[in-house]
This record gives C-alpha cells, structure tokens and sequence, in this order.
C-alpha cells in the first residue's frame, strides 16, 4: 500500500506529515541557557509529533525528550527528558509555589532513583508517563515498517538515524558512558542546574579527601590523580560516544569528588583539551561552562596562579565546594574530617576569589536537617554576615537537606525553614538537589 504524505516547507525548517506522525527536521532551539517558565529547547534537535506524544531527538537520533499531548497528561508545560546515562526525568512546574525561590529554576526535576528530593510527588507513578516512555519502544516499530522507497531522502536519513537506536540499544549505550570515564557519576555540582545538567563528564581524579560519615556518594578510593594518558584517552572516547550531537554541549564536568585537588598543570591540561576535543569554540550552545568540585583543603592549597590558569581557560568555571558547617559540633557529628577555622579560612577565601575573578564562581554548600546541633545554623548566618554587609549576587550558597526515614515530618515543612533562613542571608541560596549525570 502507498505512504500518504505531504511535504511542507515552513521558513528553513522542513515539515513532513507522514500517516500520523508529523516530523519536524533540524529545530533550531535557543543558543543560550536561560531561565524561562516554559519549555524550552537548546540547540539543534528534531521530532515527531502523534496524536498521543511529542517526541524529541538530539542529533543522534536518539530519544531525549517526551511529553504528553492528551488531557491526561499532568500539565502541558512538563515534560520528560532521557539524561546521557539514561535515567528519565520530570521536568515539574512545580504546582502553584514554583520552585524558583527554592532550587534557583523555573522547574523542579522529580528523579527516578532515590536522592534528597524535597518533593513529595512521583510523576513516575503515574500511568500516564510510565506509557509516554513506553510509548517509544512501539513507534520505533511503526517506523521501521515505513518503505524508504516512498519517501525523501533526507527523511529517509533521520528515520535511518532513529532506527538504529531501538530501546534496547539506547540502554546499551547509555550504559557505555562509566565504562569510558572509569566510574559512575554519582553525582553533578548544584550548579550544572545552569546548563540543565547536560555536561560532559570527564574524571580527572578518583575519590575524595575526607570519606565524611553522612556521605551517601563517597567512594571507596583514595584521592588520586589519573595520568594525561587516560584522561586523552577519555576524551577520545567521549568524542565517539557523544558523536552527532556533541555540537549541542557546550559543557564540561571534571570529576570526581574533588578535581579542584588535582595538579593544576593536570586540571589544566584537561579542560582546554577538552575544549579543542570537542570543539566546543563551535558549539550550538554559546558561553561555555567547566564544572567541578573542590573541598576546604584543597582551596586553602591553591595558589593564586592556579586560580590564573583556571581564569585563562576558555570557560566560565563553578567550582563547588562542601563546607557543612561552620560549627565545631556539627562537623564532629558529621564526621567530616575538618575544622570550623578550616572552614573560616576557606570561606574568606571563597569570597576573596569570587571578588577578584569575574569568570570563576565558587558556590559552597552547608548541610540541612533536623537533629543537627544548635550552633550550625548560627554558624552559618555568622560566617556568611561577616563576608556580606550587603546583598550581593555571587558566591551562592546551597543547603543540602538531609533526608531518611525518620524525618518525614521535616520533610513537608522543609520550604518554610528554608524561606526563614533565606531570608537571612545576602547572596543567592538554594536547595541542593542531588542529582546524577
Ligand atoms: S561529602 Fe565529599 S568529601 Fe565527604 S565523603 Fe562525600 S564526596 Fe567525599
């Protein structure tokens, strides 16, 4: 039986209504990360649309996001997004108090793995989006019985693309992303938030210094650099595995723990050839970001010329480092290995740095929770005070809330402790939400 379709060219974006899908090929979404109230997508991508489903593809041809199109579906403006390494996420507007003031963006992204999430709503109990991410496994059916010979030749090359990446293949590859940098990211810096979490991941260095007793995501390694070899060898890797699409990243993540630790030659070397690796001079995406973590060790041991050398990469750089708390008690409870001086020390550094390099930003986080001791809080609003007569828009500060079993009631009045603390404190501050590459 003959195909129906019609072709339609719509200023420099080519149209095709195929059966029931109708494809939009090479979407230019927008150049530039910002925060917006509504969906909005970066780079370049195409997509089908269906009666029941809008989907979205990268320039792999692989499924990145979906979201509903019938009444069912939780609100228009959410949607679902495939991270690299495969986990799906919902994007929520958050219901009626959004959750600017409290994460910093416009949507909450609810996780489908445990973490720290404040939110007390699964989208993924819900029929609705376990079926929309169902949903691909039949189309991809649908269209792998298309006859090519019927059809353009430049839909006859995206539906090749999509083809190829049936849901089992996608898993397959979205598990090759550990093996190429040697570890699972177990988790990103708050601050990729700025980029929608969409970096590339690239480990510099394993484990971390302290091995805290509160840590969910510590590794079981010592601190230890790996050699200009391996890290050449992942970005060759990276630049396989991202392939097509690697033009819509304009972001790197140096991992693991605490890569603002490593040598700064070595940090060095790997974020610019990073950069030139992945071209990221052409990116569809301007300003580019390094993301990566430090500790109050190694902040007070880098020296201004290390901070020179991050300053001349050809990056904005965040650097995160968990400072906890300010108070001797909590850091003893905490079982973090370092000291409220040491935390002082590093936190008028933390300051001095982000007054004196306009492209490197040093974001700290404090835990959160109940049962901490009575001096952290004031701790905290103490050592920021003393740093801030008055407001300023850098160096912001996350808290992590510490979520278990046994603080469920914390957990419903967690926004308002937050607002009450926010309210006190001068520069930016959110909620940590920890969330994995
Ligand atoms: S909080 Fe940071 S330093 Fe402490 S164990 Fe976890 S990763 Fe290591």
């Amino acid at each position: 039986m003959r195909q129906k379709f019609t072709i339609r060219f719509l200023t420099l974006v080519e149209t095709f209504d195929l059966q029931n899908f109708h494809i939009t090929l090479d979407n230019l979404g927008a150049r530039r990360y910002s925060k917006v109230s509504y969906p909005l997508r970066y780079g370049r991508f195409a997509e089908i649309r269906t009666p029941e489903h809008l989907f979205q593809f990268n320039l792999n041809g692989e499924v990145k996001f979906i979201s509903g199109r019938g009444k069912d579906w939780p609100n228009p403006s959410e949607w679902l997004k495939r991270t690299v390494a495969g986990d799906w996420v919902y994007y929520s507007t958050g219901g009626y108090d959004g959750p600017y003031d409290c994460f910093g963006e416009y949507y909450l992204p609810c996780l489908s793995y445990p973490s720290n999430n404040i939110n007390s709503c699964d989208p993924f109990q819900e029929n609705v989006v376990v079926s929309a991410i169902e949903a691909w496994g039949p189309l991809h059916r649908e269209l792998a019985k298309l006859d090519p010979g019927l059809l353009p030749a430049n839909i006859v090359q995206f539906l090749d693309l999509l083809i190829s990446n049936p849901p089992d293949e996608l898993r397959r590859k979205s598990g090759r992303i550990s093996a190429i940098i040697g570890d699972s990211v177990t988790v990103l810096p708050p601050d990729t938030r700025h980029v929608d979490y969409d970096v590339i991941p690239l480990i510099i260095a394993d484990g971390c210094l302290y091995k805290c007793g509160f840590c969910r995501v510590k590794s079981r390694l010592g601190f230890k650099d790996r050699s200009r070899e391996n890290i050449k060898t992942q970005i060759a890797r990276l630049r396989d595995f991202f392939g097509n699409d690697l033009p819509n990243y304009n972001s790197v993540f140096l991992g693991q723990h605490d890569a603002m630790n490593s040598d700064p030659g070595l940090l060095e070397f790997a974020a610019g050839r990073a950069f030139d690796a992945f071209d990221l001079q052409n990116s569809n995406l301007q300003d580019p970001s390094l993301f990566l973590f430090g500790s109050v060790d190694s902040i007070l041991k880098a020296t201004s010329d290390t901070f020179d050398r991050i300053d001349g990469l050809p990056f904005r750089t965040y650097i995160n480092v968990g400072l906890e708390s300010a108070d001797r008690d909590t850091l003893r409870g905490l079982k973090k290995g370092i000291t409220a001086e040491g935390v002082e020390n590093a936190y008028a550094k933390i300051v001095d740095v982000n007054k004196r390099y306009e492209r490197i930003e040093i974001t700290s986080n404090f835990v959160f929770g109940p049962g901490l001791p009575g001096g952290h809080i004031e701790s905290v609003l103490n050592l920021i005070a003393k740093h801030f007569p008055h407001p300023c828009h850098k160096g912001t500060v996350y808290f992590s809330p510490l979520l278990d079993a046994g603080n469920s009631g914390w957990k419903r009045n967690i926004k308002r402790e937050f607002y009450k603390l926010k309210r006190q404190i001068p520069v930016p501050s959110f909620l940590y939400l920890i969330q994995r590459l």
